[in-house]
């Protein structure tokens, strides 16, 4: 079902909000890969990050050009796959829905809720063949441990290892009335707008997933104005901390895909109806 590239990474890396490039990338190219999707947010960078290829995509292009809303799901993933990559690691900047995940912490969620509003292309099974992917536990169990172990390295960051993402539709924030209903009533932890359909079209592709949502400041419900300089300055040093990570977690990861490891790339051994 892909088209085939000369490039290939078993690595991709999506960029969320201040992550536009990879510095310390080596033998760096960039290839434009055609989808049945179209475009993907921006040309894909492969270079080699800690002697392994690594596939780039920042989520928004570089200059942060697509709002959430409107971000071609299904082509950045058609792209990540069709070079082969088999770990996506996504950033992205996240609100936090609780006062002990503070602005600068970063957070490793484990489940999500999805309250975008269906105008995003969400699954790549739109007929001909019916799949239902199972989406109990989103986010690679062995990917995430990986990226926890990293973390545990790099003093400046203090990652929370688990969370409730939820996700809304964007590009407006919630109101004080929304934002207390997803902290209260649906208990979630952090608040974005692009982690759906990401996850789950790599789900669908058979891909681990993992995302390092990293906090800028409290959702609206804290009654904590804050300023935009100050988000940017928060953006600004999450964006330093992401990219010291990034690296520790490559060399952690096997030179191979192991089938032992997890279950993802067989995500669609029981989803075929
Ligand atoms: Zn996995």
């Amino acid at each position: 079902m892909l088209v085939e590239t000369k490039e290939k990474a078993l690595i991709g890396v999506i960029g969320g909000s201040g992550i536009y490039d990879l510095p310390g990338l080596e033998k760096v190219r960039e290839v434009k890969i055609y989808t049945p999707y179209g475009a993907p947010s921006d040309n894909i960078i492969i270079g080699e990050l800690k002697g392994k290829t690594i596939a780039f995509l920042p989520r928004h292009g570089r200059g942060h050009k697509i709002p959430p809303h409107r971000i071609n799901y299904r082509a950045n993933i058609w792209a990540l796959k069709a070079l082969g990559v088999k770990w996506v690691i996504a950033f992205s900047a996240v609100g936090s829905l609780r006062e002990d995940y503070k602005p600068g912490d970063f957070v490793l969620p484990d489940q999500f809720i999805d309250m975008t509003k269906g105008v995003r292309g969400f699954t790549f099974f739109e007929g001909g063949i019916v799949g239902h992917v199972s989406c109990a536990d989103p986010f690679c169990e062995h990917l995430r441990q990986v990226i926890l172990e990293a973390a545990s390295q790099v003093p400046e960051i203090k990652i929370h290892p688990k969370g409730t993402y939820v996700c809304i539709e964007g590009p407006r924030f919630s109101t004080r009335a929304e934002s207390r209903v997803w902290k209260e009533v649906f208990k979630a932890d952090i608040i974005g707008m692009t982690l759906v359909p990401e996850v789950n079209l790599a789900c669908e592709a058979e891909m681990c997933y993992a995302t390092v949502s990293m906090v800028t400041d409290y959702d609206v419900w804290a009654e904590k104005p804050v300023t935009a300089e100050e988000v940017v300055k928060t953006m600004g040093e999450n964006t330093v901390k992401a990219k010291k990570l990034l690296p520790k977690i490559i060399e952690r990861l096997p030179e191979k895909p192991d089938e032992k490891l997890c279950s993802c790339c067989r995500s669609l051994e029981t989803a075929l109806v």
